[in-house]
């Protein structure tokens, strides 16, 4: 039986194949969080005087992220930030997660729903020609609104919980196809693409899915026990399964492909510049077209709501 590679105590309970090491409880959960600080400051995310939001969504990979950024920074002002999208019984479960943890934490809590701010829930969509395409609507309506509530929480910096195995993923994904442009929107830290809007940070780009399932499990954190009744994840998760089997053969080789693409993605910001960026007719927002996605997507269960007479 191997010892703890910190403390050299008998109770082991992680195997951390990539670096070889053994761990117990409690020095699995220091070595999470020094590892989280290491790549606060490498990146230079920032600073330890700022107000950070930090985007929540009752997921263990959100729930690892403001508990071991409070850990490391314990000075940092941080603002939890929730957005409830109004999925039955799953919206519910996921708040009420967000706010036992925010208390435990004693942190700020804003929550953002939009059936009370917008008259609508992601619900709606399966109504629209997105009905095929919840998350990808999801995805648009998220970011959309997180931009809203870091500049509602006067945050300078909004943290996102995105970890090794989902940048990876999407990584290998828009490079597979191309996408040159997105590939350079995964960025560790994305620069607010106009003034007044926050910087967005990924302070997990260099956490494993499982190694944050375990922080919230040893560190007893509440997460959601149910999962998303929209989930349609098969293309990312193909992109996944590839990295998992790569992964079999040399347990360090997510971690390489990220250093990898971290090198690529200057190199094609100055081959492919981004493209010009105008202002949203309707909310405003920084938009490539005239009308932003966001605005197109919400006015389709909008026009659906009045052609249908219903009031939400
Ligand atoms: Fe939204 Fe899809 Fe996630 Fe559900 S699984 S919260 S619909 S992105
Ligand atoms: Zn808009």
């Amino acid at each position: 039986m191997p010892y703890c590679r910190m403390c050299g105590s008998g109770t082991v309970v992680v195997h951390i194949s990539y670096a070889k090491l053994y761990l117990c409880q409690k020095c699995f959960l220091e070595f999470y969080v020094k590892r989280v600080k290491r790549t606060v400051e490498e990146f230079k995310m920032f600073r330890e005087d700022d107000v950070v939001g930090v985007a929540v969504s009752g997921g263990k990979d959100s729930a690892a992220l403001l508990h071991s950024l409070h850990n490391a920074f314990p000075k940092l002002e941080l603002k939890a930030l929730h957005l409830n999208l109004g999925i039955p019984e799953y919206s519910e479960h996921c708040e009420s997660k967000v706010k036992t943890l925010t208390k435990i934490l004693d942190i700020e809590l804003q929550t953002y729903d939009i059936r009370k701010e917008l008259g609508l829930t992601i619900e709606d969509f399966k109504k629209t020609k997105f009905k095929r395409k919840i998350c990808s609507v999801c995805g648009t309506i998220k970011r959309h609104i997180f931009e809203e509530m870091a500049k509602r929480a006067q945050v300078r910096v909004l943290a996102t919980g995105h970890n090794l195995d989902d940048v990876t993923s999407v990584m290998l994904n828009t490079f597979l196809n191309g996408q040159w442009t997105q590939l350079t929107r995964i960025k560790p830290i994305l620069p607010p693409l106009t003034e007044g809007m926050a910087y967005k940070v990924k302070p997990l780009i260099r956490s494993p899915e499982n190694e944050n399932l375990l922080y919230c499990l040893y560190g007893e954190l509440p997460i959601r026990t149910i999962g998303c009744p929209n989930s349609d994840t098969a293309g990312i998760k193909k992109y996944a399964k590839m990295l998992e089997k790569f992964s079999e053969e040399d347990p360090n080789f997510k971690h390489l492909l990220l250093n990898r693409f971290l090198e690529l993605i200057p190199l094609m910001e100055e081959k492919f510049p981004k493209p010009t960026i105008t202002r949203c007719r309707i909310c405003n927002f920084p938009s490539s077209n005239e009308v932003c996605a966001y605005c197109k997507r919400i006015s389709l269960v909008k026009g659906y709501q009045t052609r249908n007479n219903i009031v939400k």
